[in-house]
C-alpha cells in the first residue's frame, strides 16, 4: 500500500519546504520535490491533496497519565480512549508512566502497565518508569528496564510523602544510578515537605476551596527543589536531568544556568503553564477551580511566569512541550475534594490539544513553525530515544503524520472533544488552525473529521538512550 502526500510544505527542525511524500506500507519511502514524484512515474493506491497544509511529523507526547491510580481514583482516560484523543489532537506516539508506589517492586508496577496498553492503544506508545521506593532493589530494576525492556527514563518525586516521594539520599542515589547507566533522571521539582505543611495550615484555617491548593505551592518551592535537583546530578556525575511540567520563572533560570554551565539538564513545560493562571481558572468561584487543579498549580497572573516559559521554549532552555495529560471528571472525582483542596485528584486533560495549543505560538509570533515542530515531536523523539523512527518525516522513518490546515479554525469544548472527561480545561478556547489528517505508520487514522484506527494498531516502543548526551 503506497500513499502519496502531494501539494504540501513538510515542516521540520531545518525548516519549511514545499515537498511531497511517498509513505510505502509503514514508513516514509521517499521525499520530492513538487512535481518530480509523477515525473518519475511513481504512481501509488491512495493521493492525499495537501495542497496549502503544513505536514509535520506526527507529535510525541512524552507525559501522559492514562489511568493513573490517584487519590483514591483513577485518571478517566483509558489506554484506548486516551490514544484515540491523541490521535484526533496529532499526536501519534506518547510515553506514558508506568508506576512503582513506595513498597511496591519495580517490575510489577512494569507489568501491570504493559497488562493495562497491550493491544488497547490507538498510536504507538512507550513507558517511562516511576520510581517511587528508591532501595537496592528498585536501583536494580533500572539497570534491568534499560538493558531488557526499553525504558531508560525514570521520574522521581519530590512531593507527594508517603506515596512518590524520594528525599535526597534517594534520589543521589538513583541519580549515581543513571550516571552509571545512561538513563535519564526525570523530575517532578516540587518541595513537598514544605508543601503539605502550608496546606495543612491553610485547611486549620477554613481556607478549603480549589485556589488555594494554588496558593500552597508556591513557585518558590519549584524553584527551590530545582535548584537542589540540579546540584545533586551535578554531585552525582554530570547526570542526565529533565525536569518535568516546569511551571515557575524561578525553576526556569535555574535550568538556564545549569545549560549554560554545559550541564545535562533538560525541562519541558505544557499548555497550561502556557496559557491558564491562578486567577482566571484556577481561582474561580465556588468549588469550579477544581478541573484546574494539577501539580505544579497554575501561577498567578501578573507575574513573569507566562511570558518566561514562552521565552524559554524560543531559547530551547524549554525543549519539550508534553501534555501532562491526566484527566478526571469533575462529577464523582473533581468533587472527592469539595470542602478540602488537599483531597481534588491533581491533573488536567490535554492530550488532544497540545500541537493546536502550542501551534497558536506560531500564529502570534512567539514560536517559529521549526519550534513548533521541535518542540512537539522532534526534540521529544531525540530526547527520549525515538530518533528517527520518530519526530522527523525523512526517508526510513514510521510514517507517522499531520496534515494540518492553517487556514481552518478548531474550537475546543467538552461537545467535541474525545477524551473521556465531563468538561474541559480549554473550554472555548479558539484555535487558528487545525488537524487535517493523521496517519500512524502510515495508516490514516484520522481523515474528513472521523477516526479511522483502531485500537490495538498502537505498538509498544522499546526506547535507545537519550540522543542529546555527550
Ligand atoms: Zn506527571
Amino acid at each position: 500500500m503506497k500513499t502519496l502526500i502531494t501539494g504540501g510544505t513538510v515542516v521540520g527542525p531545518l525548516g519549511a519546504t514545499p515537498t511531497d511524500v511517498l509513505v510505502d506500507g509503514e514508513t516514509i519511502a521517499a521525499l520530492y520535490a513538487p512535481g518530480a514524484a509523477a515525473a518519475a512515474g511513481v504512481t501509488a493506491d491512495n493521493v492525499i491533496d495537501a495542497t496549502g497544509k503544513y505536514v509535520v511529523p506526527g507529535g510525541v507526547d512524552v507525559h501522559t497519565h492514562m489511568q493513573l491510580p490517584f487519590g483514591g481514583t483513577f485518571a478517566s482516560d483509558t489506554f484506548e480512549t486516551g490514544t484515540i484523543a491523541a490521535a484526533w489532537g496529532g499526536t501519534t506516539t506518547i510515553i506514558d508512566f508506568a508506576v512503582q508506589r513506595t513498597g511496591e517492586v519495580v517490575q510489577d508496577g512494569l507489568a501491570a502497565w504493559h497488562a493495562k496498553a497491550d493491544g488497547r492503544c490507538a498510536i504507538d506508545y512507550g513507558f517511562h518508569m516511576i520510581i517511587g521506593g528508591v532501595d537496592d532493589e528498585a536501583l536494580k530494576a533500572m539497570d534491568h528496564l534499560v538493558e531488557h525492556e526499553g525504558i531508560t527514563s525514570f521520574k522521581l518525586f519530590m512531593a507527594y510523602p508517603g506515596v512518590f516521594y524520594s528525599d535526597d539520599g534517594q534520589i543521589l542515589r538513583a541519580m549515581q544510578k543513571a550516571t552509571d547507566n545512561g538513563a535519564l533522571i526525570m523530575m517532578h521539582a516540587e518541595n513537598g515537605i514544605a508543601i503539605d505543611v502550608l496546606a495543612a495550615q491553610a485547611l486549620a484555617r477554613g481556607e478549603t476551596d480549589p485556589v488555594y491548593h494554588g496558593i500552597t505551592r508556591p513557585s518558590a518551592l519549584e524553584g527551590e527543589a530545582t535548584h537542589r535537583a540540579a546540584v545533586l546530578a551535578q554531585v552525582a556525575g554530570n547526570t542526565p536531568l529533565y525536569f518535568v511540567h516546569m511551571s515557575a520563572s524561578e525553576a526556569l533560570a535555574v535550568v538556564s544556568a545549569a545549560r549554560a554551565a554545559g550541564r545535562n539538564v533538560f525541562a519541558e513545560t505544557c499548555p497550561q503553564y502556557l496559557y491558564l493562571t491562578l486567577e482566571d481558572q484556577l481561582g474561580a468561584p465556588g468549588f469550579e477551580g477544581a478541573k484546574w487543579v494539577a501539580s505544579p498549580p497554575l501561577r498567578p497572573r501578573d507575574e513573569s511566569h507566562r511570558d518566561d516559559l514562552w521565552r524559554g521554549l524560543r531559547t530551547d532552555d524549554l525543549a519539550v512541550v508534553s501534555t501532562d495529560h491526566c484527566p478526571f471528571c469533575f462529577k464523582d472525582q473533581k468533587e472527592l475534594g469539595r470542602g478540602d483542596f488537599t483531597k481534588i485528584p491533581n491533573g488536567i486533560g490535554t492530550v488532544e490539544h497540545r500541537m493546536d495549543l502550542v501551534y497558536q505560538g506560531v500564529v502570534t509570533g512567539r514560536l517559529s513553525l521549526q519550534r513548533w515542530v521541535e518542540t512537539c515531536s522532534t526534540t521529544p523523539a531525540r530526547m527520549f530515544g525515538l530518533y528517527p523512527k520518530k519526530g522527523i518525516i525523512a526517508p526510513g522513518s514510521d510514517a507517522d503524520i499531520v496534515i494540518y490546515d492553517p487556514t481552518a479554525t478548531t474550537t475546543i469544548g467538552v461537545a467535541t472533544h474525545h477524551m473521556n472527561m465531563d468538561h474541559s480545561a480549554w473550554e472555548g478556547f479558539e484555535i487558528a488552525g487545525r488537524v487535517d489528517t493523521v496517519l500512524s505508520r502510515g495508516s490514516v487514522v484520522i481523515s474528513d473529521n472521523a477516526f479511522h484506527g483502531r485500537p490495538g494498531h498502537g505498538q509498544y516502543l522499546r526506547r535507545g538512550l537519550s540522543q542529546y548526551l555527550r
